[in-house]
């Protein structure tokens, strides 16, 4: 069987290392959807990265809780969202997906169905993180802006393609801080945060969740390289359409990642700074995107 190079391209700093972890396993050989799931384990167990997983940024009431998706080649996905307790969100949305007949399982359920598939409880809220919502909760200024969505995390979405061709993703967060507790974003809903068609290509969203649901963003991008946009334009094409929702009047922060079938990737944001990692023959690199504005995200590195 002809193998291809594999491929990884995932969002932000964190990428990078999580595209190791993902591209160590494909090059055993591995599978796409192994390889999304280690590496997206990489992001959540770092107490630095206060975005995802271990160290993640609380929601408004201090309790920390993460949202995950994954999706593999046969077209199947599997979720949790408003989860607490367990830090490899997206290995229990894997569990769900290969498990269970279900596509989605939330909150208490979701915890308890992790645990009983041998996932330790931990707590998940930092010494770090607690500090940072302590300062945030004094401050009231700060409340009502960061309960909005325009506030931005860094959301680990990552893609990759195996030696058979095959693709997979995953999508998995801590969501936006200080959140009303409950509240879901568009990183474990398929079809807004993550999509994979192993027939056309597969995408991943970080940014603001209201936005991306509003228009399927992972799905719209799929489906515009399926009519023959390359990843990168089918990215921006994406993003026009929230910015033209608007108005052209954008205060929020979308950034994509997309990855054709044919191996051509993508990745854009409506504003700077958003970097992203790929791996492609046997390198990885971290890159900056091109941004749809010449705007600056203020909410941008605020927590590293
Ligand atoms: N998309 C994530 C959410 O809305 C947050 C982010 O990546 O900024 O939960």
């Amino acid at each position: 069987m002809n193998t291809v190079n594999p491929i990884v391209i995932s969002t932000w700093y964190h990428g990078e290392r999580a595209n190791e972890a993902a591209s160590n396993v494909l090059q055993k050989g591995g599978s796409a959807l192994d390889a999304v799931v280690a590496g997206a384990a990489v992001s959540e167990e770092d107490p630095n990265v206060m975005d995802v997983g271990y160290g993640g940024l609380p929601g408004e009431n201090g309790i920390v809780t993460l949202d995950a998706a994954v999706m593999g080649p046969g077209g199947r996905s599997g979720s949790v969202a408003g989860v607490g307790g367990v830090v490899n969100a997206a290995a229990v949305a894997k569990k769900v997906m290969e498990e269970t007949e279900h596509a989605m399982i939330v909150g208490e359920g979701a915890k308890r169905f992790a645990l009983k598939k041998g996932f330790q409880e931990k707590n998940l809220l930092t010494e770090k993180a607690r500090q940072r919502w302590l300062e945030w909760e004094k401050d009231p200024e700060k409340s009502s802006a960061w309960l909005s969505e325009q506030s931005h995390n860094e959301t680990l979405g990552i893609l990759a393609m195996d030696q058979k061709g095959d693709l997979a993703g995953a999508c998995t967060t801590s969501g936006a801080a200080w959140k009303i507790h409950g509240r879901v974003g568009d990183s474990p809903l398929i079809g807004a945060g993550l999509y994979v068609d192993n027939e056309v290509g597969a995408a991943a969203a970080t940014g603001a969740g209201r936005e991306v649901i509003a228009i399927c963003g992972s799905f719209l991008i799929v489906e515009n390289m399926r009519r023959g946009m390359s990843a990168h334009l089918a990215c921006e094409n994406a993003l026009q359409r929230m910015i033209d929702r608007h108005g052209g009047d954008v205060e929020f922060q979308v950034g994509f990642v997309a990855l054709r079938k044919d191996g051509e990737t993508g990745a854009a944001s409506i504003m700077n700074p958003f970097e992203f990692a790929l791996f492609h023959d046997g390198k990885n690199r971290l890159a900056k995107a091109k941004a749809m504005l010449d705007k600056q995200t203020s909410f941008y590195n605020i927590y590293r």
